[in-house]
């Protein structure tokens, strides 16, 4: 959990930062923010969407106490592209946050050790391995796996 605090905080701060790079900076911030909270790909999402949300609310408010006035008709074309702006950045500050979460998944020794084996067999009898596919997300697994290779989800009643 603080863990994700922690990501939210740093994406909001590098959401500020690097808004102003139309997609690659948002992208950045929120590829970072999911490598910071590892929570899967959808959480992922949802922390680089939040921390985009915020970052934008700190520049919103920001904007509000240099009152700039709003009146002006050129303003008001300046606070339709900025706002347009940010949810392009929210979006792809999701879509970084999925990609960096997904990315980083926690590797276990264990699931090293299965992936080993799997070439190991693979080399004996080569075209002849046997598949379980995982009824979470449907990854092939080899045969003698536990638990998902993709997932982690227990494959073995
Ligand atoms: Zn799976």
């Amino acid at each position: 959990m603080l863990k994700r605090i922690l990501a939210v905080t740093v994406g909001t701060l590098l959401y500020i930062v690097l808004n102003w790079i139309i997609i690659i900076g948002p992208l950045l911030s929120g590829f970072i923010t999911g490598r910071i909270a590892r929570c899967g790909l959808k959480r992922g999402f949802l922390i680089g969407i939040l921390s985009a949300a915020l970052g934008f609310g700190v520049l919103i408010y920001a904007i509000n106490f240099a009152n700039i006035g709003i009146g002006d008709p050129w303003n008001i074309l300046l606070l339709w592209i900025f706002l347009l702006w940010n949810l392009v950045g929210l979006l792809f500050s999701g879509i970084g946050g999925a990609l960096g979460s997904a990315l980083s998944e926690p590797i276990d020794f264990s699931s090293s050790f299965r992936k080993h084996r799997k070439k190991r067999v693979s080399e004996k009898e080569p075209g002849t391995e046997v598949y379980v596919i995982c009824p979470n997300c449907g990854f092939s697994n080899p045969e003698q796996n536990e638990y998902c290779n993709s997932c982690g989800t227990r494959l073995v009643e």
